[in-house]
């Protein structure tokens, strides 16, 4: 048995469809953001970074760096196990009332990441509820997806924002039947935003639990960052939020949030909770200054979005076909797997400019694109720069130039 050619032919697969992935190798520079080096196969450059998730730099505000560097100077590196097993360091306490607190909710628990959150979150909260109906949205993130797949519960999903379409199916189900409606508050590949308010409405004329991943808004939207659900007046309205300390809080984890019934519950239950190390104190203690300081600074979410719509304004009136959105992500259409490659090689190699390439299966084929984060780090010159380059890409690959309706796709 030649057990390489499974792995080798794997491989090939990806490469004949033009997805294989490349990850350049970088290295950010605290206080410089979004300027990094990159570590290129020619030597280290000089690059800057369009393509971080670390949507506000919170990654390197000094609060945060300094509140790591301090709690792990002062009570070293690890967490020394699970909390079964070595109990709960103070940190992740304060962290997980911060949380609860950002969201209005009585209790909130973290996990090792978003991603576990939602795996191990939905799996558990649905598994509770017997003969559970999950209720998904067409474009739900993968973690959300396989959190339900493990549920092993039956699931109806529903298309991306259509809530005539929720509506049908919810009244088509039995009444008697416990209901989970879990949706993204943000879709962070067309920066789309769901209509939260009417799905509350929804749920609770039908009698259905709420589960909403606000990874990509928590930070960013609302007075104090509690996400879009705060900024729409909902989030006492939705049971569960989920969201991560990866993202717009700058560090590492994942986190849901809601009732002290559902939290202690998932806390009881959760395989992806209780056999895993609890994250290292200097994490909770990084992240917890960095949702402090986003509770009463408005500085990074107004500059943050006055840089997302300048981005956006500049690259459309140099007709670049960006896809039109009320949010911070400015995705420019490709259509192609190997142009969109192409068009980000070429920006970082020319142009010294990091847009990963968004390719299949994170968006459907044929809608291929560059997805930009501005941060509010990002100045006027760097954003007259960045349009130039693409300009120039464009130009040389041939691409199409134009507007670029999401509804189109
Ligand atoms: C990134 C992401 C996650 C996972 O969060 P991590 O903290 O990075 O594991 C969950 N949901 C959505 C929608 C995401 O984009």
């Amino acid at each position: 048995m030649d057990y390489s050619r499974f792995f080798t032919d794997a491989i090939d697969r990806l490469h004949d469809e033009r997805r294989y992935r490349v990850f350049a190798d970088l290295e950010r520079l605290a206080g410089r953001f979004p300027h990094a080096i990159w570590h290129s196969p020619q030597g280290a450059k000089p690059v800057v970074m369009w393509c971080s998730n670390d949507y506000l730099g919170m990654g390197q505000h000094p609060k945060v760096v300094g509140a790591m560097v301090e709690t792990a100077t002062r009570v070293g590196t690890g967490a020394g196990g699970t909390r079964n097993i070595a109990g709960t360091t103070h940190a992740l306490t304060r962290l997980e009332t911060e949380l609860a607190d950002l969201h209005g909710k009585e209790a909130a628990l973290v996990f090792t990441s978003g991603y576990v959150s939602n795996q191990t979150g939905i799996s558990t909260i649905a598994k509770l509820m017997p003969d559970c109906l999950i209720l998904s949205d067409a474009l739900n993130h993968n973690s959300m997806i396989e959190g339900i797949r493990e549920a092993r519960c039956e699931r109806q999903v529903f298309r991306h924002n259509d809530v005539g379409h929720l509506d049908e199916l919810l009244r088509a189900a039995d009444p008697a039947r416990p209901k989970l409606i879990a949706c993204e508050s943000l879709y962070s590949m067309d920066g789309d935003v769901a209509p939260l308010g009417r799905i509350c409405d929804l749920a609770e004329k039908y009698g259905a639990m709420t589960y909403v991943d606000e990874v990509h808004a928590v930070g960013m939207y609302g007075s104090r960052g509690g996400g879009i659900a705060e900024r729409d007046g909902v989030m006492h309205r939705i049971d569960i939020l989920e969201g991560t300390l990866a993202k717009a809080f700058g560090c590492l984890g994942g986190y849901i949030a809601g009732k002290s019934y559902v939290i202690d519950a998932v806390r009881s239950y959760a395989p992806g909770f209780i056999f895993t190390t609890a994250l290292p104190p200097a994490v909770c203690a990084a992240a917890t200054a960095a949702i402090q300081h986003l509770k009463t600074s408005q500085w990074e979410r107004e500059r943050h979005q006055d840089r997302a719509a300048r981005v956006k304004a500049i690259l459309s009136a140099a007709g670049l076909p960006v896809m039109s959105n009320s949010t911070h992500i400015v995705p420019v259409f490709v259509g192609d797997a190997e142009l969109c490659k192409q068009a980000s090689d070429l920006l970082l190699e020319e142009h010294s400019i990091y847009i990963q390439p968004i390719n299949y299966p994170t968006v459907a084929k044929g809608t291929e694109r560059l997805r930009i984060t501005p941060s509010p780090y990002h100045e006027d010159a760097l954003i007259d720069r960045l349009a130039e380059a693409l300009v120039q890409v464009w130009s040389r690959l041939n691409l199409p130039l134009g507007a670029r309706s999401l509804a189109a796709e």
